[in-house]
């Protein structure tokens, strides 16, 4: 019994090691258990691990995102302010572009020298041509230059005609204008001077009264008469023309070449670089006996012989219809011998 409790006991030592042995596994089992709670302790840091990186990639996409969203949006501001920049920067630009157009205009009018601004690529220094005529010098390097020249006008019956006859051959001319005719002519004296100028030809001044005895008492030049009333004709111009319009180019009733004490004059202009033109050819409309067209231009053609530089005195007063008729043939005469058309400004 005892044995056997023994055996008993011995089995209940075998069940103890049994036991044991499955404590042994049972350790084993917990060890297992441990192992897989390891394991399983594992799994959950991972899980932690992705859920961390998980989160911390979504903040990062955000951050990166918001970023990206502040970067484009500052990009964008400093883009909006930089073509606004621009755009002002563009519109100064324009803005001063407008005034400097604007400014140079206003002294392109300032600068209406006797003709207009189209026309002064046809106009020639009147002050080397006065100094020519002073000295008798009508070379002018070969080239040949005929300044057709108009005194006494405007009237209303001849200035239209020439001015159409000059229009027909493509040439322009210098008007030494009077200011007592043009207040004879009323408004379409007026009319005439501004078509005469806006169609490129020079508007010249000769005086307001063309009166010998204002402008040279005994045959003596009076400065203070003379210019006063050389100015009524330029202000009559002014007003007709623009308030800009002013020519330096004067042509002195009679002729400069005619009268004594001219040297004061001759001051006078220098000073005011102004130009007093006489000429040098005619095509006698006002010398002698009345002419008719041929004798025009044969006059023309004899006084204006072997002068590379001509300014040819002619007259578009009242009663020069055969200057009107003449006119052509002698524009053609001049341009079959090659002479360019030039205006005194
Ligand atoms: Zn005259």
């Amino acid at each position: 019994m005892t044995k056997k409790s023994k055996i008993n006991f011995s089995t209940k030592k075998k069940s103890k090691i049994n036991f044991r042995s499955n404590k042994k596994n049972k350790i084993n089992f917990v060890s297992n258990k441990k192992n897989k709670i390891n394991f399983g302790s594992n799994k959950k840091k991972r899980k932690v691990d992705i859920k961390q990186l998980s989160l911390i990639l979504v903040v990062f996409l955000v951050i990166v995102f918001m970023g990206v969203k502040v970067v484009g949006a500052t990009t964008s501001y400093i883009e909006d302010k930089r073509e606004e920049k621009i755009l002002m920067q563009q519109k100064s630009e324009a803005k001063r572009l407008a005034e400097e157009k604007k400014r140079k205009e206003e002294e392109a009018k300032k600068r209406m020298i006797g003709v207009n601004h189209e026309a002064k690529k046809n106009a020639y220094d009147a002050l080397e041509v006065a100094n020519k005529l002073k000295n008798h010098n009508y070379s002018n390097n070969g080239e040949k230059i005929v300044f057709l020249t108009f005194d006494d006008g405007a009237s209303t019956t001849v200035t239209p005609q020439i001015l159409d006859v000059l229009k027909a051959n493509g040439v322009n001319a210098t008007f030494f204008v009077t200011g007592r005719n043009i207040e004879r002519g009323g408004v379409k004296a007026k009319e005439l001077i501004k078509r005469s100028f806006d169609e490129g030809n020079s508007i010249a001044n000769h005086s307001y009264s063309h009166d010998y005895k204002i402008l040279y008492p005994q045959g003596t030049v009076d400065l203070e008469k003379f210019t006063k009333d050389f100015k009524k004709t330029d202000d009559m111009l002014k007003d007709i023309i623009s308030p800009y319009f002013s020519t330096r180019v004067i042509r002195c009733p009679g002729g400069h070449m005619s009268w004594k004490g001219m040297d004061v004059l001759e001051t006078y202009l220098k000073e005011h670089n102004m130009a007093s033109i006489d000429w040098n050819a005619i095509n006698g409309d006002a010398q002698g006996k009345k002419k008719n067209a041929n004798e025009l231009l044969e006059r023309t053609k004899k006084t204006s012989k072997g002068k590379e530089m001509v300014v040819l005195l002619m007259h578009d007063t009242y009663g020069k219809e055969e200057t009107v008729k003449a006119l052509p043939q002698i524009i053609q005469y001049f341009k079959d011998n090659g002479y360019e058309f030039k205006t005194l400004a």
